[in-house]
């Protein structure tokens, strides 16, 4: 990503963060959000990944945690250390792992409580109708219990939700765990969707394969800090990416196995 002044929706820069006072969790992390496309965060569990969209959404009190060196920027304003309810108010919206739909609202009432910010009764209307257009399922069980619908739904629902806040922003927190690949691969296509409409966002993946498919720029943690950056498709054919995250063994380890006689892969 080439750089100039105010060209970045979203900036950390130089961040630390600790948990209950001991915890280095990130060590002087620095990436950039561009105002609309897809940033992919990728890496290990425990590497920092929701650390740092805890960062940003305001959410790192609630955990213990706290930015001890750096700055995140949003929108052009120091916001490090910002309460979560505020920076909604401000576009940033945060779908996190595991979904945590209200199970025993309906699916009407958890899509406007994603407006809870909104003051705009008439806009928020457009937005509530554009999101069931984009999720038909949410219309057809508008009225019924979220905590029936299956794990696809419920994602469907939480970025639905997301999305009545009308966000800039949107940080999507691991939105295929645990879900079968045709409905990984419909996820897929409504964040391309939502970022074609002109939201930024970051998504957090373990799911290297999905998330480098659809992002323009990636980075990888490791240990807290950044360890690798580089657009989609750049880290796509990175030999160390494809290994450890893709799982894909160069064709020169499968002719020295051969060589060797052992069974591949
Ligand atoms: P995963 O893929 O497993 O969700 P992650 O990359 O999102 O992992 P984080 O959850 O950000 O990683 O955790 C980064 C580090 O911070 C880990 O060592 C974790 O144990 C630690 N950590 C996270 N939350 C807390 C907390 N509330 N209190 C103390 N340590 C924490």
């Amino acid at each position: 990503m080439t750089s100039t002044p105010g060209e970045y929706l979203l900036t950390l820069d130089d961040v630390d963060v600790v948990y209950g006072g001991s915890i280095l969790a990130l060590r002087g992390v620095g990436l950039k959000v561009p105002a609309s496309g897809i940033v992919a965060l990728l890496g290990a569990n425990g590497a920092g990944k929701t650390t740092v969209l805890r960062s940003i959404s305001g959410l790192l009190g609630w955990h213990r945690g706290r930015v001890t060196r750096g700055r995140v920027t949003y929108d052009g304003a120091d916001i490090t250390g910002t309460a979560g309810s505020a920076l909604v108010s401000r576009g940033i919206a945060q779908v996190m792992e595991g979904r945590r739909i209200f199970g025993d609202l309906t699916v009407e009432e958890n899509l406007r409580m994603g407006a809870f910010t909104r003051h705009d009764g008439q806009e928020a209307k457009r937005t509530m109708a554009s999101v069931l257009e984009e999720f038909p399922i949410l219309r057809e069980r508008f009225t019924q219990r979220a905590g029936y619908l299956s794990g696809g739904q419920q994602q469907m629902l939480a970025i639905g939700r997301a999305m009545m806040a009308k966000p800039r922003l949107l940080l999507l927190d691991e939105p295929s765990l645990g879900l079968a690949p045709i409905i990984v691969k419909q996820i897929r296509d409504v964040i391309r969707r939502i970022a074609d409409s002109g939201v930024a966002v970051m998504l957090v993946e373990q799911n290297a394969d999905m998330a480098l498919s659809l992002a323009d720029y990636g980075y990888i943690l490791e240990g807290g800090r950044v360890a690798l950056e580089g657009s989609g498709p750049a880290l796509k054919e990175d030999p160390t990416i494809r290994e450890l995250y893709l799982g894909i063994v160069g064709a020169q380890d499968a002719e020295m196995a051969a060589a060797s006689g052992e069974a591949w892969p």
